[in-house]
């Protein structure tokens, strides 16, 4: 069989049982069916180290350079892996790195399948959680208030303007806290949205508290709606979706009524929430795929859980391990199809379908890995290791190719 020739993507290494995870799906099953094309980044943690961290900052510009990567998860250190690596400093998430270089909106997506039951029983497509990773109370200053006092918000200009407002005075002890946000990462939020709900073709809401907060929430409301009429309605239009914004309680309410089939915009303590009760509601953090957008049109694909440690120390041990790999694999399909969508690549985008149609097929004969067999009310089931699991999604492959 001739092998699918492809175009150059960035590809990330990772840790521990997913570094595992990486080396067998690209033996069993892109290898034999892509003529891959990778640049290759090590983004272990040993390398990192060695490296002092550059190497995170070279695949992040590698990215800009190719336009789509695909990453493994990755140990962040603490002050455990610190001792355990022997690491010359407690490197920096490469996730932040990454997003910090590509300005980035992160999308989660669930992988869903007819064997698991999302909770919410009106759940038929999927929910996709775009979170704005920058800004407000992550970024806060705050403090107690000790006792009777008056708070005050100050701003002073380039040029010495100045707004001074009473928060509250304080009769008694309290908290106090300021945060912020800027125009540009909003707009770049907001476009990175626009771009992904035209990708998938799908409806995209938008939620804030805009009716108290007047003018903090109220400016994402209008950036939102500003960049929409000017840049995106006519596309929306077009491939007849829908840009569509609601408070968020409202829109909590909606989205369980919902079937699914849309992506939903948040704030970014909205979308750290939300997305925690998205994915635990459609059942499994192994079956959540993420990828992070930048406004110029970049594309980081990977997985949304960690490297498993706990199951790593097991395969350290030499026991069996039955780790879930759909959303890696699905880290590699999404980047191979965009691969494909840039370069008018059809045979690469019909490989990354017949890929995630032999995972699915697999998991709905019944065959599946122990986080899915925990979850799968169904009594026909087999649990496999990672080993026999990769080998069934083989074998629907090579029947479909
Ligand atoms: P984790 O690796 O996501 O695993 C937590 C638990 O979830 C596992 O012990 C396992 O449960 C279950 N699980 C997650 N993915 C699974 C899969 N594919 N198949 C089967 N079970 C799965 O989170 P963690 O243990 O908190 O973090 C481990 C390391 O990952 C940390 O060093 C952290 O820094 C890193 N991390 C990286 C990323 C990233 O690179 N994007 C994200 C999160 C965490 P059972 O043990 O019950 O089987
Ligand atoms: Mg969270």
């Amino acid at each position: 069989m001739n092998k699918i020739p492809m175009n150059k993507i960035v590809e990330m290494d990772g840790d521990e049982m997913t570094r595992i995870l990486w080396k067998m799906i690209k033996d069993e099953l892109l290898a034999p069916f892509v003529e891959l094309n990778t640049e290759y980044y090590d983004l272990g943690l040993p390398e990192r180290d060695r490296t002092d961290d550059r190497i995170t900052v070279e695949a992040a510009n590698a990215i800009k350079k190719y336009r789509v990567g695909v990453k493994c998860a990755t140990i962040t250190p603490n002050a455990q892996r610190v001792e355990e690596y022997k690491l010359k400093e407690m490197w920096k998430s490469p996730n932040g790195t990454i997003r910090a270089i590509l300005d980035g909106t992160v999308f989660r997506t669930p992988i869903i399948t007819e064997s698991i039951k999302p909770y919410v029983k009106t759940w038929k497509k999927p929910i996709t959680i775009a979170r704005h990773a920058y800004g407000d109370i992550y970024k806060c200053t705050e403090f107690r208030v000790p006792g009777p006092g008056k708070a005050e918000l100050v701003f002073t200009g380039e040029n010495g303007e100045s707004f001074r407002e009473t928060v509250y005075d304080f009769e008694c002890a309290g908290v106090l806290q300021g945060q912020y946000n800027k125009d540009s990462s909003i707009e770049s939020f907001a476009r990175s949205c626009f771009n992904y709900a035209i990708d998938a073709r799908e409806d995209l809401w938008f939620s804030t508290k805009d009716t108290i907060s007047k003018q903090y929430d109220q400016t994402f409301k209008l950036i939102f709606a500003d960049i929409y009429e000017k840049e995106y309605r006519q596309k929306f239009e077009e491939l007849g979706i829908e840009y569509f914004y609601t408070l968020i309680d409202d829109a909590v309410a909606r989205v369980i009524r919902s079937e699914g089939g849309f992506i939903w915009a948040c704030k970014n303590y909205d979308g750290d929430v939300m997305s925690d009760m998205v994915s635990t509601a459609f059942g499994s953090l192994a079956m959540m795929t993420s990828v992070l957008v930048s406004p110029d049109g970049n594309y980081e694909y990977e997985a949304a859980h960690g490297t498993i440690t706990r199951h790593y120390y097991k395969h350290l041990k030499g026991e069996q391990t039955s780790s879930n790999p759909i959303a890696t694999i699905f880290a590699w399909t999404g980047a191979l199809r965009k691969r494909g969508e840039l370069d008018g690549n059809a045979p690469l985008m019909e490989f990354a379908d017949k890929l995630e149609k032999a995972c699915l097929d697999v998991i709905e004969d019944g065959v599946m890995t122990g986080d899915l067999a925990l979850l799968c009310e169904r009594g026909d089931i087999r649990k496999v290791n990672s080993n026999d699991f990769l080998a069934a999604i083989r074998a629907k492959l090579e029947q479909s190719m």
